[in-house]
């Protein structure tokens, strides 16, 4: 069986009162003893984050690859241990259209993450133009070779995978739970031909893309989406716990 993933992404939104508030407000009713919900934070509000939540993992959005060094502007993986973080989002189509990153720095990102025994969040995801080109598979396919390429079996089960079509963050514009369904499965079919099918069949495979209150449950019944990865819906209160315990 594999776990049940929800999280939310505040991307920057969240000063360190809010995220208190929003704690205060979420945390205890967090506890779905089916679901392992989260929250990616900005790096501001991680040590508050991980203060204030006792059932909420807490994300990180972020992370360079290299232990240390002359990076000006980035945290490392060492730095977020240090404050108990687990989890880190990688390879978001934001920081992959608007911060340069690449396969080969979400690659040596999850690499990094899994070395330290933390856990990497995958994001993969088309443009509507590949999308309209019918190359949704092959460009998301490519992307995930390209993210596991040197990581064993043995450290791949132990990732999430999010599969964001770009198209459908943050636009109202949700993928049909049937069309989330065709790419998901085919990105388990993709790992099954990297690793096998035994360790496929363990990765958990997140939706995201506009998902809500009232889609999250028919996403969450296809059966290869096994969470979301959730923008908007998830600064609401009553939205996250609508979200996080949607069974
Ligand atoms: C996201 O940014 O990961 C996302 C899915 O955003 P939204 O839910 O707002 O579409």
């Amino acid at each position: 069986m594999r776990n049940k993933v929800i999280f939310g992404n505040w991307k920057m939104n969240g000063t360190n009162a809010a995220v208190k508030e929003f704690l205060k407000a979420v945390d205890q009713s967090a506890n779905n003893s089916e679901v392992i919900a989260g929250l990616g934070l900005p790096f501001t509000a991680l040590s508050t984050g991980i203060t204030n939540a006792k059932n909420v993992k807490i994300a990180a959005q972020n992370v360079h690859f290299e232990k240390n060094g002359a990076f000006t502007g980035e945290i490392s993986i060492e730095m977020l241990q240090e404050i108990g973080v687990e989890y880190v989002i990688i390879g978001h189509s934001e920081r992959r259209e608007m911060f340069n990153e690449t396969d080969a720095t979400v690659n040596a990102k999850a690499k990094a993450i899994l070395q330290a025994n933390m856990i990497p969040l995958v994001c993969c995801g088309e443009t509507l133009a590949t999308k309209e080109a019918g190359k949704t598979i092959e460009w998301v396919n490519g992307q995930i070779k390209a993210a596991y390429e040197g990581i064993t079996a043995t450290d791949a089960i132990k990732t999430i995978i999010a599969y964001e079509p770009i198209w459908a963050i943050g636009t109202g514009k949700t993928a049909t739970s049937q069309d989330a369904e065709e790419v998901c499965k085919a990105i388990r079919q993709n790992l099954a031909t990297i690793y096998n099918q035994q360790t496929a069949d363990q990765i958990t495979i997140q939706y995201g893309g506009s998902v809500k209150p009232d889609n999250i449950k028919e996403l969450m019944s296809m059966p290869n989406i096994d969470g979301a990865l959730v923008g908007g819906a998830s600064l609401l209160a009553n939205d996250y716990l609508a979200l996080v315990n949607y069974n």
